[in-house]
């Protein structure tokens, strides 16, 4: 599934593509994915131009000239990929965008687990999507501190409470393993028994793994491609996920990575410097 490297990856992919272009149609090719497109929305989209290109948790928004914005999950297997002019669409080419430039981009979604929406831009925030979404891993004024208060009383094992999205949003199984295991601290541990330090040392191991992830083009699903079709393969340098079995990577550790099924997921950790 794309996490938030992926999501990021897929947004600076569209940024110089797209800001500044003007929309000439937009074409559906069946009349829903997850949920079904919006009311109207080739007629929406037609003519507008588009301002900006962000990302929002998992979600893209595309700011548009018409006030709206146009809010995109790409779901299980979601992408955008340009197309020649005149080239036919591919079987899942769900929805075509060309702009009056002649740049032609399709959604592509295979197992259509992706969704999309129009909503107006300055209610974006307040949106059923958004409302609840918890703080942005990367943001330069998220500190230790914040993060220490938001996840202090609550008991659930930190693993656990760091996939939910509602505190910190964005961390997928994979990153909060990577990250658990970079900071040395225990998966199975309760959240409210991280100290101040620990946060300290937590936040800039979960901002180094997303960042790493971003720049290696970050990938989590095999056939998940960037914008411009090249494979992502952050999936071949993980430190402990998919790693059961193997030696603890750390310099002064001679643990063996450990998988344990934590609430139904897979969790990767070394038990020998993960305290
Ligand atoms: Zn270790």
């Amino acid at each position: 599934m794309p996490e938030l490297p992926e999501v990021e990856t897929v947004c600076r992919g569209l940024t110089p593509l797209l800001v500044g272009q003007q929309i000439h149609k937009v074409t559906l090719q069946r009349e829903n994915l997850r949920y079904p497109f919006p009311f109207l929305m080739p007629e929406r989209l037609q003519d507008v131009t588009i301002l900006g290109v962000r990302r929002r948790a998992k979600y893209i928004l595309i700011d548009l000239s018409s006030c709206d914005t146009w809010l995109i999950h790409l779901g299980m297997s979601g992408k955008f990929h340009q197309l020649a002019a005149e080239a036919q669409f591919g079987k899942h080419d769900h929805l075509v965008l060309k702009t009056i430039t002649g740049l032609t981009l399709a959604y592509n979604d295979p197992r259509r687990f992706g969704y999309m929406a129009l909503l107006r831009t300055d209610q974006i925030d307040q949106s059923s999507y958004c409302k609840n979404l918890g703080l942005e891993p990367l943001d330069a004024n998220l500190t230790a501190a914040h993060l220490h208060g938001l996840f202090s009383f609550i008991k659930r094992p930190i693993k656990i409470a760091l996939l939910e999205q509602q505190r910190l949003v964005g961390l997928g199984n994979i990153y909060v393993c990577e990250s658990l295991w970079a900071a040395g601290i225990n998966p199975f541990r309760e959240s409210r028994s991280l100290n101040y330090d620990e946060w300290s040392k937590l936040l800039p191991e979960i901002q180094s793994v997303l960042q790493r992830a971003i720049a290696a083009g970050g990938s989590t699903l095999k056939d998940y491609k960037k914008i411009n079709g090249d494979l992502g393969y952050f999936q071949h340098h993980f430190s402990v996920y998919d790693c059961e079995g193997g030696a603890c990577q750390k310099a002064n550790c001679n643990g063996t990575i450990k998988r344990v099924v934590q609430s139904g997921r897979s969790t990767f950790y070394c038990p020998t410097c993960q305290q």
